[in-house]
């Protein structure tokens, strides 16, 4: 029988796991993915690590919690020895959470009173300097992420951010500290201990800061962090021999078939993208979220146009607004029952494309592709090489079908043609 995983990983969204999943095939282990607590007990079947797939961002605080521990006891009893809480790369939260929540809840079923909370991502322009979230130069209440249609965040200072969602101490491991290297930032953090901070959010600029917050939190039981931190993770478990390293780890099957691209994000790289789609004279259609609301026959239109289409090439179908539209919709509709009828309008539009024989979607948004993977019954994702970073191809286990999951605000403005050139679809 085959060895149990090592890592067991809990995303909040389902765009975060497939990063966090890419990060780890990237530097050798053997990952899976799974959509949701499974029922039964996990498989045996090789992987390394696990990445559990939730979709609990923006539901309430108390729901997050609950999933969030059944996920924790589902990896337990698969004998998972180190656990990892992904959040967003933009500490996408609200002033009720749920990263606060889900990460002191984690840490008291593992009967923890201590971890680092590092979103940090610098491939991808996210560092973390004196406990501020930088978006490249921007300060991240400055970026794009202010106007984020669910969770809009105006505040840049993570301690303070965290310590609103939280009920006990939230300190900071500041980029001096972590400088000095593991041991003395072992020291640090347990200095911060003693004086009764349970989270500390932790400084990384640098691939070499995340390799030293890998090296000094090696031995604690749960991580809060983005994919970053997880890129010292495989080298240092295949050091204690709990992992051999794989050079094919990110190997998926050939992909074939017809292809599309789903956008139901109004980040600004998903804007950039398809503004550069329909720019290029690709074919695209805009769903009108108002329209949806006023009950109109929106899916089966945006399906009957793709339908015509997809023989000639990729299409592209998106709710991707500018923000001073999102806000007037938003204003009509209410945020959240707007983010709702778009996400089931994404989903059930993703169904009937690959009733149409659409087997690679690229599909924009981490709601989006929550909603999306479960309405098509995915319930377990192959991980494949990374397309830019901190977005791999994926293959729907024992299907024909593979999927492109990209957090709205990741990628170059060709994504999507990058995406499916890669892919080998029609261009
Ligand atoms: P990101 O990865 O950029 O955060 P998400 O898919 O996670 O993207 O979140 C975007 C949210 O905005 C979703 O709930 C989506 O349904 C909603 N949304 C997208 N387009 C519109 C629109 N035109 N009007 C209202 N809400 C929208």
């Amino acid at each position: 029988m085959n060895a149990a995983p090592v890592l067991g990983v809990i995303a909040d969204d389902f765009t975060g796991a497939t990063d966090v999943a890419s990060m780890l095939v990237r530097e050798g282990m053997r990952t899976v993915q799974v959509i949701g607590v499974p029922q039964g007990a996990a498989p045996r079947d090789g992987a390394d690590a696990v990445v559990v797939a939730l979709k609990t961002r923006t539901t309430p605080a108390d729901d997050a919690v609950a999933e969030s521990l059944a996920a924790l006891r589902w990896l337990q009893a698969a004998g998972v020895r180190r656990f990892y809480f992904k959040v967003c790369s933009t500490f996408d939260s609200t002033p009720a959470g749920n990263i606060g929540p889900v990460a002191e809840a984690l840490l008291a079923a593992l009967g923890s009173d201590f971890t680092i909370v590092c979103p940090a991502f610098p491939e991808n322009g996210r560092s973390v300097y004196r406990g501020h979230l930088f978006v490249g130069d921007q300060l991240l209440s400055d970026s794009g992420m202010r106007h984020h249609p669910l969770t809009p965040m105006t505040d840049s200072n993570l301690v303070r951010v965290l310590q609103a969602q939280c009920h006990q101490r939230v300190g900071l491991l500041g980029h001096d500290q972590v400088a000095l290297g593991p041991d003395a930032l072992r020291q640090r953090m347990a200095a911060l201990r003693g004086e009764g901070v349970v989270l500390a959010v932790a400084d990384a600029i640098s691939n070499a800061d995340l390799h030293t917050l890998a090296e000094a939190a090696l031995d604690l039981p749960l991580l809060v962090a983005g994919s970053g931190v997880a890129l010292g993770l495989p080298s240092r478990y295949a050091r204690r021999g709990w992992v051999r390293l794989d050079a094919d780890a990110a190997r998926l099957d050939a992909q074939a078939g017809r292809a599309a691209v789903l956008a139901g994000s109004c980040s600004q790289a998903t804007q950039g993208q398809v503004a550069q789609w329909r720019g290029a004279g690709r074919a695209a259609w805009a769903l009108d979220a108002l329209a949806l609301a006023a009950d109109a026959p929106v899916v089966a239109d945006a399906l009957a146009w793709a339908r015509e289409r997809l023989e000639s090439g990729p299409v592209l179908i998106h709710a991707t607004v500018a923000p001073a539209e999102l806000k007037a919709v938003q204003a009509e509709l209410g945020a959240a029952r707007a983010g709702a009828l778009v996400e089931q309008a994404m989903a059930a539009i993703a169904q009937g494309l690959v009733d149409a024989g659409v087997q690679r979607l690229v599909v924009a948004g981490g709601e989006t592709s929550g909603a999306v993977v479960q309405a098509l019954g995915v319930h377990k994702l192959r991980i494949g090489a990374p397309i830019c970073p901190g977005v791999p191809w994926t293959q729907a286990e024992g299907r024909a079908l593979w999927l492109a999951l990209k957090s709205g605000n990741f990628g170059a403005p060709d994504f999507f043609a990058q995406a499916l050139e890669w892919g080998g679809a029609s261009q």
